[in-house]
């Protein structure tokens, strides 16, 4: 092929498997690191490396790894820092799959306690058994409660334990945990970051000493993930802040909208000033409160689905963080596999949505809104 003498304005898609060496020198010098080279598409490819640097930039963070799915991340570094035995304390509203994992991983007798961060003193007795990680979510869901991650560092710092955050609900628009001392972040890129329920991506987040030996463990376990979806994802972040700041602004105009519908009995957001979590998202978030909202309503399930079916514009999507604004229902999805009991322990139940607000115009969501919660009143 004749090379042209300029090159594409858009990252190219490296999309091969197999790359072609001079002569045996070279092979040393690419496994070596002596020359920058690809080994295997399966080991990353230039398209993971250019999303590496921008996510890496975006959270002020030494290194970053991308991975096939914000569950492979964890996958990597539970595999690559862990050890049989070792004990986890996790908060006790995270993502469903994160504690099926943790769960999994009791074969291995890794040791699970699950506290409830707004119970500081549970928080500080987990830790003093000297886990070896504290995982907790920026923003929990889909409570939306948010973590105080300077006073949960300082405390985990203190014990010797790497203090793991889940940013995916916030995004870097939000908030960057490692300037808050974290140790980890991981980020689900299928949600803000991809934005447009099209790829499932994800990646960590931590001083390259977690990075290498997690990229090694990724590139052996076939957890890297395809170029194609890197470079999706690289697409998206050009207008990723844009997206975010017209998306979490529009929520906070849904959330205080919402709290003056009659059906409405409740709002969980943290950018209400009467939310439990408002003081700590001061701290943490920046650029708002995020694009996520919870709501309660006291209605039957026929009555919810008339709602859902009244709906002209949003749609029922179990996964959040689209331009396009869309609504989830816990208890039967993120929180099927719970007994009515836990879920009933964690706010959770027939009649609480969670709304992922996306970019359109918000006069055209609030009349939305206001169709479904007509059509649940009337059923
Ligand atoms: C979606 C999600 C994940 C998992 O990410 P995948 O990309 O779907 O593997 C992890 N944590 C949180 C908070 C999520 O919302």
């Amino acid at each position: 092929m004749r090379e042209p003498v300029n090159r594409p304005a858009s990252t190219p898609i490296y999309q091969s498997a197999g790359w072609v060496f001079r002569d045996l020198d070279e092979v040393d010098a690419v496994y070596e690191e002596r020359l920058h080279g690809v080994v295997y598409g399966g080991s990353g490819t230039p398209d993971h490396w250019a999303l590496e640097e921008r996510l890496a930039a975006l959270h002020q963070a030494p290194a970053a790894l991308v991975t096939g799915a914000g569950m492979a991340a964890f996958t990597a570094l539970v595999l690559s820092q862990g050890r049989a035995g070792m004990h986890i304390v996790a908060a006790h509203d995270g993502y469903g799959n994160t504690r099926r994992l943790f769960d999994e991983l009791a074969r291995f007798d890794v040791r699970l306690t699950v506290v409830d961060l707004a119970r500081w003193e549970d928080v500080r007795t987990a830790l003093d058994q000297r886990p070896a990680m504290l995982v907790v979510e920026t923003i929990s869901n889909p409570r939306l409660r948010v973590a105080d991650l300077a006073a949960l560092s300082e405390l985990a710092r203190a014990r010797d334990c790497s203090l793991v955050v889940d940013n995916s609900l916030a995004s870097p628009f939000h908030c960057r945990p490692l300037v808050h001392g974290a140790s980890v972040v991981i980020e689900s890129l299928t949600k803000f970051i991809g934005g447009h329920h099209d790829l499932v991506l994800g990646c960590l987040l931590a001083a390259e000493e977690v990075i290498a030996p997690a990229r090694r463990l990724a590139g052996r376990a076939g957890l890297t993930g395809p170029a194609f979806e890197s470079w999706l994802t690289l697409r998206s972040l050009e207008d990723f802040p844009v997206r975010l700041a017209r998306s979490s602004a529009s929520a906070l105009t849904i959330a205080e909208w919402l709290t003056r519908q009659r059906a409405v009995r409740a709002v969980h957001y943290p950018g209400l000033e009467d939310d439990a979590s408002h003081a700590v998202a001061r701290r943490v978030l920046e650029r708002g409160f995020g694009s996520v909202l919870s709501f309660e309503v006291t209605a039957e399930r026929a009555a919810c689905n008339a709602m859902l079916r009244a709906f002209q514009h949003i749609e029922l999507v179990l996964s959040f963080g689209a331009a396009r604004t869309t609504i989830s229902h816990p208890a039967t999805s993120s929180h099927r596999a719970l007994t009515l009991e836990e879920r009933a322990a964690l706010g959770i139940h027939d009649g609480f949505f969670r709304l992922s607000v996306g970019v359109e115009e918000v006069e055209l969501l609030l009349a939305d809104l206001e169709r479904g919660l007509h059509a649940l009143e009337q059923d």
